[in-house]
């Protein structure tokens, strides 16, 4: 008899593990309450990068003009509207025509564990209770709301209500600066608006390389982002069409609206956990061990919920391994995830991307490190291109070589920075990259150089 897997939640975690033990012969069924390609696809990562890249094409016109172009751009917001909407349903029907083509059971519903070994789905329809001899919990997050801000969806809004805002704001006051808050920062910015940025720290990304956040808080401060450094919003205040934050220290500032973007609570609430003895944390996260397995052996947590990196690369990463892991593949050249090696990417101008070693961290530790940093501003394909904005940094162990972790700012840092992952993982030295045969003139050859 095939083994019978029961998923709850269609996010990158539940819909990956899906698809892969549907593959290895499980009998699937996966139950989501919205989409399948969960809040990644519907308020996350998609619609979020859909929208930077019409304001990335707007900065691309203004460079254009310096490289001789008579270029002018202007915002067609309807059309932006439609042309999020439209990847992000292309994107859902592709991941749910796999599922189907796969096998997998799909139920809209919202699903709980009633036992260890049983899951009720609620659908339009009524209940239905499906046995289980594995199960996923891949319910994913939603923002964190605390209770001194009166969210309206109008003009005091969380991230959920800004893909795409009900209007560009005039003036938008963006409460928290980590990777969601200087994302929103660079996004409305460049779309048009005047942005306040409230930095509860002394630097934005607090938990970055300083030299990186360095190079975004410059690029802000040119294109008139006004940032409020060592300021806590306490309360939120809307007065007609305007919204008033006031700070911890005393200062406040007005704004035509409000953006939420100070983190995420887990969706482990209504799951059925005591029912099934799995164990829930003090935060509400589902902690697994090596193979995101919980307390109870045969179900498993993946996605936001496991209190794991929060990244959508690291959910399906996750829901593959589970996969294999419940049809018995661990056994075949396993390899388990590593949290520390996962590469992340901020999608700025300029782009900021890393893996690995940080190394603020490494050298607090004590830690002997080789760091060599090449500015863009030497790299001919960047000045052709008229960007040389940002730098690549490459750390590595001094007496291997061994390159341990890195950090790149500048165009299209995102893909670069695969480069260094793909070391960072696989152990590889500096001398392995410097040897590669690279392409001329690319942004690449700034890797190699400072790999040498
Ligand atoms: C603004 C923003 C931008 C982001 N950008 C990026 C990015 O560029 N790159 C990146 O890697 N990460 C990004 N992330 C993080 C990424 O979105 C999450 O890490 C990822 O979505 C987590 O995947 P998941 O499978 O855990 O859950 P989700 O994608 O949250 O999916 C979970 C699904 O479970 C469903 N569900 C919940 N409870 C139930 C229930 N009881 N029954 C049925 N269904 C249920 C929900 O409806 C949801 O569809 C971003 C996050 C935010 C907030």
């Amino acid at each position: 008899m095939s083994v019978r897997f029961v998923i709850i939640g269609g996010g990158p975690a539940g819909n990956t593990a899906a698809t892969v033990a549907a593959t290895l012969g499980a009998e699937v069924t996966l139950i989501e309450r919205d989409i399948v390609g969960g809040a990644a696809h519907l308020w996350d990562c998609i619609p979020s990068k859909a929208m930077i890249a019409t304001g990335g094409e707007l900065a691309e016109i203004d460079r254009a003009r310096a490289m001789g172009l008579a270029a002018e751009g202007r915002l067609d917001f309807p059309a932006l509207k439609e042309r999020v909407a439209s990847i992000e349903s292309r994107l859902h029907e592709s991941v749910r025509s796999l599922l189907e083509s796969q096998g997998v059971r799909m139920l809209h519903g919202t699903g709980r564990m009633i036992s260890p070994y049983s899951v009720v789905v609620t659908t339009e329809a009524g209940e239905e209770e499906i046995d289980a001899d594995a199960i996923l919990l891949a319910p994913g997050s939603r923002p964190r709301i605390p209770e001194w801000a009166p969210i309206d969806g109008e003009r005091v809004l969380i991230t959920r209500h800004a893909y795409p805002p009900p209007e560009i704001p005039e003036h938008l006051v963006v409460i928290g600066s980590g990777v969601t808050g200087v994302e929103f920062t660079h996004m409305f910015s460049t779309l048009g608006s005047e942005v306040t940025l409230v930095v509860s720290r002394q630097q934005v990304l607090p938990a970055k390389d300083p030299e990186v956040a360095a190079v975004l808080e410059e690029e802000f401060m040119r294109r008139g982002v006004k940032l409020l450094k060592g300021a806590r919003a306490q309360t939120i205040r809307r007065d007609g069409d305007r919204i008033f934050v006031a700070c911890d220290d005393g200062r406040a500032v007005e704004g035509s609206h409000a953006l939420l973007c100070i983190g995420s609570v887990p969706n482990s609430d209504g799951l059925g956990c005591d029912a099934a003895g799995v164990v829930v944390d003090d935060r509400g996260y589902v902690p697994g061990n090596r193979h995101c397995q919980t307390n109870v052996a045969h179900i498993y947590s993946a996605g936001d919920i496991s209190g794991r990196l929060p990244l959508s690369s690291v959910a399906s990463t996750q829901g593959r391994k589970i996969a294999e892991h419940v049809m018995g593949l661990t056994a075949v050249a396993h390899r388990h995830l590593d949290y520390d090696k996962a590469a992340s990417a901020i999608f700025t101008e300029p782009e900021i991307a890393d893996v690995g070693l940080a190394e603020a961290e490494a050298f607090a530790a004590g830690r002997k490190l080789r760091v060599t940093k090449v500015p863009f501003s030497s790299n001919a394909k960047a000045l052709i291109m008229g960007d040389p904005r940002g730098f690549v940094k490459v750390l590595s162990d001094p007496a291997t070589g061994v390159v341990l972790g890195g950090s790149i700012v500048g165009r299209n840092a995102a893909e670069l920075i695969s480069v260094i992952a793909l070391a960072v993982a696989n152990r590889l030295t500096v001398s392995d990259i410097v040897d590669s045969l690279l392409v001329h003139p690319a942004l690449a050859e700034s890797l190699a150089e400072a790999a040498s």
